[in-house]
C-alpha cells in the first residue's frame, strides 16, 4: 500500500480482479489519487478500468515472444530461460541437467517431396510426441527448422538420461500418417550434461550440438553423449574448413582421371575427373573427406567451377591430340546445381574452353532429383540444351524412386560400386544389377558400372548386358600424362581421328 506524502502527488495503481455478481471475474486496473485539503490528506479518488483486452494482448505478445507458432512449443528464448533456471536449481541441489538437441533425419527430403504443408504437419506431430514423451517439469522446445531441444532438469545420474534419450528415440518408431501416406522419420540426438561436461551454459549447447553432429555421422536415428574427443573433432573440422578456403587460391587442387572402358572390347571411351587436394603439409586428402564439408560451407561452388573448367580444358587438349571420341565425366554436387546461375556458368566454361559440349557428361546424384523442384528441372534442361549429357552417380544407394529416371532428361546410369563389390557372392546384388540394367534398357539409358576390381565381376556385368565399366581392374585414377600413355596403347576405337 502506498502512503501519500504531504507534498507528493503520488498516484497508486495496481492490477486487481473484480468479481461480477454471477461469479466471473475480470481484470481491472485500480488507481487511487490522493486528495488533500490544506495540505492534509482527506481522501482519495479511486477508479477502476476494465483491462481485459489489454491483458489478452499482453498474453498474446508473451505467446508470440516465447512460443513457436507452428507447434506451440517454447521457442529459443524461453528454452534458454528454462535452461538457466534448471542449471541454477541443479547447482543448489547437486543434481544434473541434460540438454538434448534433436534433428530430424530426412526432414528436408520429406518437405521437398511432399510439400511444406506436409512438413508442417510432420513437425506438429513430432512436437506432440516429444511433449508426451517427457516428464511434467521438462522442457521441449523448437529451436527452428527441424531442430528441437530438451532440457531435462534434476537428473540423478547418466543412466536416467540414457533411458530418457532412448525413450525419446522410441517416439519415432511408429510411422506418421500425413495426407494418407505413412512417413517414417528418425532423429539424431546429441546430449550434453551439466556439470559433467561443462558448467558454462553456452558450451553446454555447443557440446550438445557436436554430439548431435556425431549422431548424424554415426548413421542417424541414434543418440550420442558428448565427449571431449568431439571438441577435438570440431576443431579439426574448423581447421579443415580454413585450409579448404585457401586451397583454391594456393592452387592445391588437381584432377585425376579414371578411364571408362567399353565392356565388350576393353577400349577406353572416356574418363571421369576426380578431384584431389594436396594440402599445405603435402598430404593428399580424399574427396570423401572434404567434399561434404565443401558442400556444407558452399565452397563447393567455386571449387566445382574450377573442376569443370580444368576438366574441359584437359579434354579439349586430348581431342586436339586426336582422341576426338573421348568423353569426360565430371561430378557435380547438388549444392552446385541449386545455384540459380549454374547453367550459365557451365555455358561460360564451355565457351571459354571451346570444348565439345556433347563430350561432357555431368554426374549428378539421386537425391538431387528427389528434391523434385522446378529450379533443378530447369537447370537440367539447360544443360541438355547446351549439348552435354547427364548421368546418375552411385545409382541404387539413394531412395531409388525409379519414376524420376523417366521424368528427367538423363542419359546414363552409374551402378554404385557397393553392388559390384559382392556381385560374385551376394545373389541379391546380382539381382539388383540385373534389375538396374533391365530398367535402364527399357528407358533407353546407357549403363556403366563402377568399382570393378576383378575379372569375375566384369564377366558377370558383361553377361548382364552392362555397356561400360570403370574400376581398378582396368585402371586407377591417374594424372593426365598417364592417361595419354594409356590411350596410346589402347586400340583404335579411341583414336579414330589420328588413325584415319
Ligand atoms: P564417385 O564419383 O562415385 O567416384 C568413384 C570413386 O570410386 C572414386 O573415389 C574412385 O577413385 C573410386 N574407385 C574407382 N574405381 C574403384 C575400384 O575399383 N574400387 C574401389 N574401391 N574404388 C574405386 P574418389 O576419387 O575418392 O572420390 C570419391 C567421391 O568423391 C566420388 O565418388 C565423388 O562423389 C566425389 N568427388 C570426387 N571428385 C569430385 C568433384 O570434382 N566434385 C564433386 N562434387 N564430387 C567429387
Ligand atoms: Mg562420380
Ligand atoms: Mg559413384
Amino acid at each position: 500500500m502506498h502512503i501519500a506524502t504531504r507534498n507528493g502527488h503520488a498516484c497508486h495503481r495496481k492490477d486487481e480482479v473484480l468479481w461480477r455478481a454471477n461469479g466471473s471475474g475480470f481484470p481491472v486496473e485500480y488507481r487511487s489519487h490522493p486528495m488533500y485539503k490544506d495540505g492534509e490528506l482527506v481522501g482519495s479518488v479511486v477508479t477502476f478500468v476494465d483491462i481485459s483486452a489489454h491483458k489478452l494482448a499482453e498474453a498474446e505478445l508473451h505467446r508470440l515472444a516465447y512460443y513457436d507458432n507452428l507447434t506451440g512449443l517454447p521457442n529459443r528464448p524461453l528454452f534458454s530461460d528454462r535452461l538457466h533456471q534448471a542449471v541454477a536449481d541443479a547447482k543448489r541441489r547437486g543434481v544434473y541437467v541434460a540438454v538434448m538437441l534433436l534433428d530430424l533425419d530426412r526432414f528436408k527430403v520429406i518437405n521437398d517431396t511432399m510439400g511444406h504443408e506436409a512438413g508442417d504437419r510432420l513437425l506438429q506431430e513430432i512436437a506432440m510426441r516429444l511433449k508426451n514423451g517427457v516428464r511434467e517439469g521438462d522442457t521441449v522446445a523448437r529451436l527452428g527448422g527441424d531442430e528441437f531441444a530438451l532440457v531435462l532438469a534434476g537428473m540423478p545420474d547418466m543412466h536416467v538420461v540414457s533411458h530418457l534419450a532412448q525413450n525419446v528415440l522410441s517416439r519415432f518408431a511408429a510411422p506418421i500418417t500425413i495426407e494418407g501416406r505413412e512417413v517414417f522419420t528418425g532423429a539424431s540426438i546429441g546430449v550434453a550434461l551439466y556439470p559433467t561436461d561443462t558448467t558454462d551454459i553456452e558450451s553446454l549447447l555447443k557440446f550438445a550440438d557436436s554430439a548431435m553432429y556425431h549422431a548424424k555421422e554415426s548413421g542417424r536415428n541414434n543418440y550420442q553423449f558428448y565427449s571431449q574427443e568431439m571438441t577435438t573433432n570440431v576443431q579439426a573440422r574448423l581447421g579443415l574448413e580454413t585450409d579448404l578456403r585457401h586451397a583454391l587460391e594456393r592452387n592445391e587442387f588437381f584432377l585425376h582421371y579414371q578411364p571408362q572402358v567399353d565392356a565388350a572390347h576393353g577400349r577406353i571411351t572416356g574418363v571421369e575427373a576426380l578431384l584431389r587436394w594436396r594440402n599445405g603439409s603435402g598430404a593428399i586428402i580424399s574427396p570423401a573427406q572434404f567434399i561434404p564439408l565443401a558442400e556444407e560451407t558452399g565452397l563447393i561452388v567455386p571449387i566445382g567451377d574450377w573442376v569443370l573448367e580444368t576438366a574441359c580444358r584437359q579434354l579439349k587438349r586430348w581431342h586436339d591430340t586426336g582422341y576426338a571420341e573421348l568423353t569426360m565425366s565430371v561430378n557435380v554436387a547438388s549444392r552446385q546445381f541449386r545455384e540459380p546461375l549454374f547453367g550459365q556458368g557451365v555455358a561460360r566454361i564451355f565457351a571459354a574452353t571451346r570444348v565439345l559440349p556433347s563430350a561432357i557428361e555431368l554426374e549428378i546424384t539421386e537425391s538431387l532429383l528427389l528434391e523434385n523442384n522446378e529450379e533443378t528441372r530447369r537447370t537440367l534442361d539447360q544443360i541438355k540444351v547446351l549439348g552435354a549429357t547427364l548421368a546418375i552417380d552411385d545409382f541404387g544407394t539413394g531412395y531409388s524412386s525409379l519414376s524420376y529416371l523417366k521424368r528427367f532428361p538423363l542419359d546414363r546410369v552409374k551402378i554404385d560400386q557397393s553392388f559390384v563389390r559382392d556381385l560374385g557372392t551376394d545373389p541379391d546384388d546380382l539381382a539388383i544389377v540385373r534389375a538396374i540394367v533391365a530398367l535402364s534398357r527399357s528407358l533407353k539409358l546407357d549403363v556403366i558400372a563402377e568399382g570393378v576390381e576383378t575379372e569375375e565381376q566384369l564377366a558377370l556385368l558383361r553377361s548382364e548386358g552392362c555397356d561400360e565399366y570403370q574400376g581398378y581392374l582396368f585402371a586407377r585414377p591417374m594424372d593426365a600424362d598417364s592417361v595419354l600413355r594409356l590411350l596410346e596403347n589402347n586400340g583404335p576405337l579411341s583414336k579414330k581421328l589420328s588413325a584415319a
